[in-house]
């Protein structure tokens, strides 16, 4: 039997902002435009994947953001444990995808050659590109790594049958995305490949970055990745939200992905 996932984006922070941030030179309608912040698991016959370990109220203090409710506390509401967690699957290591360090004891954690590198290596002296990272963050991974916790993956890997990771970088120069088949088709958990879908859609690059050109060209890979544009997931867009159902009735920030998304047409490009 083909082997398919569920999928649910679990949102646990926010943070008000406005355009102007959000696209390269800014936005000539500027208006609120806040970011929401998820992790997501992926959930299969035998074996459940986290994406992303998202942060903590600590560090949700330090860079000024709003926690709305701890990561474990969402993944407990979709009956995932973290302790038994075994594989954490990270997207890149700014610091809101790969803070939470001793939530999964029991996990392996999947991350990119190349983010490792980047992270720990001469970029770090640049000031623009240092700032989404934090050292806390990144002395822990290297604590991981050392522990053999970590399993590297060099570009395209299949982690599982038909749950594959693709190094897009642009964003941050290792920034992987996940592509893997649910009821509804191939769908791409993008993280930060695109935070809003309107990045992807209107080929317009969220200003975090370290190259235009694999931004880029990983909104395509995307594009190419996906069944449709629908079956992308962008990575901090509120609208996630608006278009998928309630994982469990009350809980309105829990959505299951791997239905059908309703309210939006498709739009842009697809290949
Ligand atoms: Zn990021
Ligand atoms: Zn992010």
């Amino acid at each position: 039997m083909t082997e398919t996932y569920e999928l649910y984006a679990v949102r646990y922070g926010h943070h008000d902002r406005t355009a102007s941030h959000n696209f390269i030179g800014g936005d000539p309608h500027d208006g609120p435009m806040p970011l929401d912040y998820f992790v997501w698991a992926i959930v299969g016959e035998n074996r459940t994947f986290v994406l992303d370990t998202g942060f903590d109220a600590a560090m949700a203090s330090r860079r000024k953001r709003t926690l709305l409710r701890p990561v474990e506390e969402g993944l407990r509401v979709i009956g995932i444990e973290p302790d038994s967690v075994k594989d954490e699957i990270l997207s890149h290591l700014h610091f809101d995808h790969c803070g939470n360090h001793g939530l999964f004891p029991n996990a392996r954690y999947h991350l990119q050659d190349v983010e490792m590198a980047y992270c720990t290596g001469r970029c770090m002296c640049h000031e623009f590109l240092k700032v989404p990272f934090e050292l806390s963050d990144v002395t822990d991974m290297v604590g991981k790594v050392f522990a053999g916790r970590v399993t590297f993956h060099d570009g395209v890997s299949e982690i599982a049958p038909n749950l594959i990771v693709h190094r897009v970088g642009g964003h941050s120069r290792g920034l992987q995305v996940v592509r893997v088949l649910t009821r509804r088709g191939w769908v791409v958990l993008g993280s930060d490949a695109a935070h809003f879908y309107a990045n992807f859609e209107q080929r317009r690059p969220f200003p975090v970055l370290e190259s235009v050109a694999d931004v880029l060209e990983g909104f395509e890979t995307m594009y190419r990745l996906a069944s449709s544009p629908d079956h992308i997931i962008p990575g901090h867009d509120p609208l996630v939200l608006k278009y998928y159902p309630a994982a469990t009735p009350g809980v309105s920030d829990i959505v299951r992905l791997d239905a059908v998304p309703t309210g939006r047409a498709a739009t842009g490009r697809s290949r």
